[in-house]
């Protein structure tokens, strides 16, 4: 990793633009559509592979993943949980007519809120209109005998209070516009910096993540102070269940060094002590044998304007051997990929460590990976253990073909330029967007390094680190697909899945994902904001030489690369230069690139986009409901588990509500 980039890391969002559909068996994929999402199933096809041992373990992994699920809830925001049992008793109430016309208006809304694990948009970070009818709501509740207090209906019903979720708009106060709990409301940026600038490490060359397991709440004194997620601190009860389940898993474990990752992880729960949580890292990335593995605790920083805290999460993981072994291949080339890198030597690491790429089947996911996911993970974020210890990177295999065998091909026709290129990115869209995944999480983030006595991007690049962090991996990842170094070892039989991620990549980062945001709406999410830095820096790089060409047909636009050799020059420069900026620290480089290229909309682009994807009615967003777990009990012991995928989101959401809601 390079350096201190490790933060922005992990967990990469689903491209699920002008996928095709390969899988068309009987399954079905999709179980419900509403407002901006779908949600899908996804299988377990290895489970049945395991041993009925190895299936208890990831049950219990499983079981403390969903009881951690109210921790999401309110960190998103304070109000969630009050809201959600509002909801929830509403949804459950049999009192309630669910044929009126204002019950179906609130159950969208309530949709919405279940999939974004609180009342703001999970990608866009918008506060949800409250398209329903807010008297029948109250006296709906009344009449249940709730009372909603004042300022959750204000958050409910006044578009204009707490706004945002994450607000990392240039020139604000990041926090004061910012309505995450991760903070009390009315600390200021400039005190929370101040706070952490104070913080002092005992071996500076081995930072613990401050920050990362707390909220920064204000005293009777007005004296800023962190209250500690742990079974001593904040979230106690739910972190007590965590607990609990995690001690049962450990009997139950595949080998000695998984018992020992847990028992570790059981004692950063207990003191919330971030030393624990670094124990536990490097423990955790050591462990590689066995079939299961998993993905417990506050990781990703996303969802903090400022970066340090880290939102609860699980991801349950069951080994694909087949899929690993093709994989493996990349991390086996990785320091050949960073010699031959078009980034300056001086940023490059002489050895890059302990990578390890697999694909994974999910079991399961709970907090802010559930019900939308990532598609990659790579872990731990602190940039010294993945130095000094290594990094595990995943692909979530099974999550993946579920997008792909339910994307539809509508829009690969709608937007796709020619005949030509429809028939390569179905026949090589698929393996072109898996080997940019691969390139991107086990080569992308591993790749470059820090100068020396420049902080970490977070501190050097601030708001723009994530955004920059992941179009450096992406650009990563486009350069060397079109590398004779990926059919050398045998990954690719020629360069056509790299053109069709090319098509891809420039279609959806000029025009396509416009489709998920709103009219008169600035590009706010990382991954976006990357996407159309890279791919309208590149159109303009290659405007002179008409590389990348802006057609308009019949009113329809089009954007066809016409040379993929310049492009892939042009993407080493891109690259080069981004890294220098995080080699450096240089923020106003950094700003200026993500400002310039990435957040600013072509207002007239947006609403052909919109207007010729309405009519496909494809959801913007997906996510997934998880299978359901249910032992087999031999008198009070568990002796096998079994798997079923249900059909009802709403169902699911409303019996987590209730078995596992421990705040
Ligand atoms: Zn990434």
């Amino acid at each position: 990793m390079g350096a201190l980039a490790a933060i922005a890391l992990s967990s990469c969002n689903p491209q699920e633009e002008m996928h095709t559909e390969t899988d068309h068996s009987d399954f079905q994929w999709q179980v419900d559509r509403f407002a901006d999402i779908k949600v899908l199933r996804y299988q377990i096809p290895s489970w049945d592979d395991l041993t009925p041992q190895q299936r208890i373990y990831a049950y219990h992994l499983t079981q403390a993943g969903l009881a951690g699920r109210d921790i999401m809830w309110d960190c998103n925001y304070r109000h969630n949980l009050e809201i959600r049992r509002a909801l929830e008793a509403i949804i459950s109430s049999e009192s309630v007519d669910k044929t009126s016309a204002e019950y179906a208006d609130f159950e969208v809304y309530a949709k919405r809120v279940f999939f974004a694990n609180g009342i703001h948009h999970h990608y866009s970070n918008m506060k949800f209109a409250a398209d329903f009818d807010q008297d029948w709501f109250l006296q709906t509740l009344s009449g249940l005998g709730i009372e909603l207090s004042e300022e959750a209906q204000r958050a409910i019903f006044d578009p204009s209070f707490d706004a945002k979720k994450v607000n990392r708009a240039d020139g604000v106060d990041l926090l004061l516009a910012s309505a995450v709990n991760f903070y009390a409301p009315d600390i200021t940026q400039a005190e929370a910096e101040a706070f952490y600038a104070a913080k002092e490490d005992a071996d500076p060359a081995r930072p613990v993540s401050h920050g990362l397991n707390s909220r920064l709440s204000r005293d009777e004194n007005g004296e800023i102070y962190e209250e500690v997620f742990s079974a001593r601190g904040r979230y106690a009860s739910s972190i007590k269940e965590i607990m609990g389940h995690l001690a049962k898993a450990q009997t139950v474990a595949e080998n000695e060094d998984q018992a020992k990752a847990l028992g570790l992880l059981i004692e950063y729960y207990e003191s919330g002590d971030l030393t624990k949580w670094d124990d536990y890292n490097i423990a955790w990335v050591s462990t590689t044998g066995g079939d299961v593995d998993y993905i417990n605790g506050f990781v990703e920083v996303y969802n903090d304007p400022m970066g340090y805290r880290g939102s609860y999460e699980t991801v349950v993981q069951v080994k694909d051997f087949d899929a690993s072994a093709r994989m493996a291949v990349v991390a086996d080339n990785v320091q050949w990929f960073e010699d031959n890198s078009p980034i300056m030597d001086e940023h490059k690491k002489e050895s890059v460590v302990g990578v390890s790429y697999k694909i994974v089947t999910v079991a399961g996911e709970a907090g802010d990976a559930s019900p939308s996911t990532p598609i990659g993970v790579n872990l731990p974020n602190a940039n010294w253990i993945r130095v000094e210890h290594g990094s595990k990177s995943v692909s979530l295999g099974n999550i993946e073909d579920a997008y792909h065998a339910s994307a539809g091909k509508g829009m690969a026709e709608e937007f796709g330029f020619s005949t030509m290129h429809n028939e390569r990115a179905e026949k090589y869209g698929e393996l072109g967007s898996k080997m940019h995944t691969a390139l991107h999480e086990v080569v992308g983030h591993a790749s470059g390094k820090i100068n020396p006595g420049v902080g970490t991007p977070k501190e050097t690049l601030k708001n723009y680190s994530s955004t920059l962090e992941e179009a450096r991996a992406d650009l990563v990842a486009l350069y060397f697909i079109l590398d004779d170094k990926m059919q050398e070892i045998g990954l690719m039989e020629n360069k056509e899945p790299g053109y069709a991620e090319y098509d891809n990549y420039i279609s959806n980062g000029m025009m396509l994902q416009l489709r998920r945001i709103l009219p008169g709406d600035d590009i706010e999410e990382d991954h976006m904001r990357n996407r159309q830095l890279v791919a309208s820096w590149a159109f303009e790089r290659g405007q002179e030489e008409n590389v990348i060409e802006r057609k308009v047909i019949d009113g329809k636009t089009y954007f066809v690369v016409n040379d993929y050799d310049k492009l892939r020059g042009y993407f080493g420069e891109l690259l080069r230069e981004i890294q220098r900026i995080k080699s450096e620290g240089d923020f106003e480089a950094g700003r200026n690139l993500v400002e310039t290229y990435g957040v600013k909309v072509d207002a007239e682009l947006h609403a052909e986009v919109l207007r010729r994807s309405d009519p496909l009615n494809l959801a913007p967003y997906s996510g997934f409901v998880n299978p359901e777990m249910e032992p087999v009990m031999e008198g009070d012991s568990i002796i096998d588990v079994k798997v079923t995928y249900p059909m009802d989101f709403l169902g699911q959401m409303l019996r987590y509500g209730s078995t596992y809601s421990f705040e």
